[in-house]
């Protein structure tokens, strides 16, 4: 039986990269610019401690100043909204990143909406959201983007494709939807209330997996050489007492059915934090009225 081709997320972030690292040195060398992006970690979560280190770790090695703050988990949301303020008017600041998810009681919607959406480098801001479903220039989500830098790697031609997205949350499903829409695929938008979902998936050439939970889509859910993007992040427990990071596709089974998979970790993850970069960049481009420094577009 042949197998799937593997999608290497980290080749094609690294190039990524490397790309948005020497427009960075660019943009300081012509306009005295150093892009900078501020992270806001409300609480001690250890999950978002790491993502919010990794990111500041990328942010370096790209040339990109970060700036950390920290609130305490009780700041409340007056602080944190007098937070995203100040950073709105730092002029050093170009990109601001709200780690979720937030402490309960702390509504995000009304601590996204307060972001500059010139700054909204996650894309999660409604006026970005409408943008992107308008087909406006605006800052698109990284993960999504990131999916369709992947999949453009496969296929040079996305157009007439029959796309499934297994999950419609707000920061991966809906603007991935919206991406492979402009990207002119027929897309269907798969979700917890959907009758039979392998048999809706099965229709896909493109099937994004976006449910968060491990292991779910199996070959019988894989039309033979689809494309099968894995965006789940799952810690599982293995019997031995270790702990495993596994995606919301079996792996194994699927890999010897489909055309060409993403594995996890290795996938996804890593395109998302390149563009994060690309987005800080364009951010601190597009707010001088210079233009965008890292092609092509998603
Ligand atoms: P989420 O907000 O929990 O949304 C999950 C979606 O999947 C919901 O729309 C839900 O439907 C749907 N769903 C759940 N169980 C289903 C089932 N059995 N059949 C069909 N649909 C089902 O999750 P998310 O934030 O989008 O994240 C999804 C996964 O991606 C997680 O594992 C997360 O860790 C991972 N992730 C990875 C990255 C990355 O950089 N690699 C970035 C973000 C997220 P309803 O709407 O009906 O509830």
């Amino acid at each position: 039986m042949v197998q799937a081709s593997l999608i290497d997320g980290r080749a094609i972030a690294a190039g990524l990269r490397q790309r948005v690292a020497e427009a960075a040195a660019r943009l300081r060398q012509s306009h005295h610019v150093t892009a900078g992006l501020a992270a806001v970690l409300v609480g001690d979560d250890p999950a978002s401690q790491v993502y919010v280190r990794s990111k500041a770790r990328a942010c370096t090695e790209a040339g990109i100043a970060s700036f950390e703050h920290r609130p305490p988990a009780d700041a409340g949301l007056a602080a944190i909204l007098a937070l995203v303020d100040r950073l709105n008017r730092d002029d050093r600041v170009d990109a601001i990143l709200v780690q979720l998810p937030l402490p309960a009681g702390v509504d995000a919607r009304q601590v996204i909406a307060a972001i500059d959406p010139a700054k909204d480098v996650d894309g999660f801001h409604p006026v970005n959201v409408g943008r992107l479903w308008r087909g406006e220039p605006g800052l698109v989500p990284c993960t999504p983007q990131g999916i369709l830098l992947l999949l453009r790697s496969v296929h040079q031609d996305l157009a007439g494709a029959e796309a499934v997205v297994l999950g419609r949350s707000q920061i991966v499903g809906r603007p991935t939807a919206a991406l492979l829409l402009a990207a002119d695929c027929t897309v269907t938008l798969v979700h917890s209330k959907t009758r039979d979902a392998a048999a809706v998936s099965r229709r896909a050439d493109i099937l994004v997996a976006a449910a968060g939970r491990p292991a779910m889509v199996g070959p019988d859910w894989i039309r033979p050489g689809a494309t099968v993007i894995d965006v789940g992040i799952n810690r599982i427990a293995l019997a031995d007492g270790r702990r495993r990071l596994v995606g919301d596709v079996d792996f194994d089974a699927v890999h010897a059915i489909a055309g060409a998979i993403t594995p996890v970790p290795g996938g996804v993850g890593p395109i998302t934090i390149a563009c994060l970069l690309r987005n800080t960049l364009m951010a601190a481009c597009r707010r001088r009225g210079l233009p965008d420094p890292v092609q092509p577009a998603a």
